[in-house]
């Protein structure tokens, strides 16, 4: 979202909150609802390009897999590391997951993402923050993964349980993403996606 995208958002929400208090209650009840969107923490990075995405057929799982250390990184710093060392329109993935399990937000959730070669144009890329051929990811990084793939799965009719749907990088590409510590954690991460 640019700058003026970002005012002419902001000046929405604050009317829409300030006159329609059904806007509210109705986005409460929303909340409640299983078709709510998990918390994720929406960043204002600034791309170079944007190309909307015509279908979602897959979710692939990554880490970031810096080499040597099992850290927590922000999307902002994926995000200049994607636009200064490789030249990218901005972060590859739509999606990081912290340590701390919060979600922030990468590249715009409708645009074709930069993550797993040959089939950026019909999927969704989710980092989890670390290096999993050295460390576990945490609890909390599991449940917002398991999360974040459930409401994904709702939200573009996806069954988790599908062959190929749910799938790591590793899988269609000649690499070791997610890292053997989250990569034989995707079944369990299929199934509660789907529950
Ligand atoms: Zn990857």
């Amino acid at each position: 979202m640019n700058r003026r995208d970002f005012l002419k958002y902001a000046a929405l929400t604050t009317f829409g909150l300030m006159c329609f208090d059904g806007g509210v209650a109705s986005l409460r009840a929303e909340a409640a609802s299983d078709l709510a969107e998990p918390p994720i923490y929406k960043r204002l990075l600034t791309f170079t390009e944007y190309e909307p995405r015509s279908s979602t057929d897959m979710i692939v799982v990554h880490h970031d897999g810096f080499p040597d250390t099992d850290k927590d990184s922000t999307a902002l710093e994926i995000h200049k590391f994607h636009q200064q060392n490789l030249g990218w329109a901005g972060i590859g993935y739509h999606y990081l997951i912290r340590k701390d399990g919060m979600i922030e937000q990468g590249r715009r959730p409708n645009a074709v993402g930069a993550h797993a070669y040959q089939h950026n144009k019909n999927s969704i890329g989710i980092c989890v923050a670390g290096n999993f051929n050295i460390g576990e990811p945490t609890e909390a990084q599991m449940q917002s993964v398991e999360t974040l793939i459930g409401w994904l799965c709702r939200k573009y009719s996806l069954d988790p349980l599908k062959r190929g749907v749910i799938i790591g990088h590793r899988d269609v590409s000649d690499t070791s993403c997610p890292g053997v510590n989250l990569y034989e954690r995707l079944s369990h991460i299929r199934r509660e996606a789907a529950r």
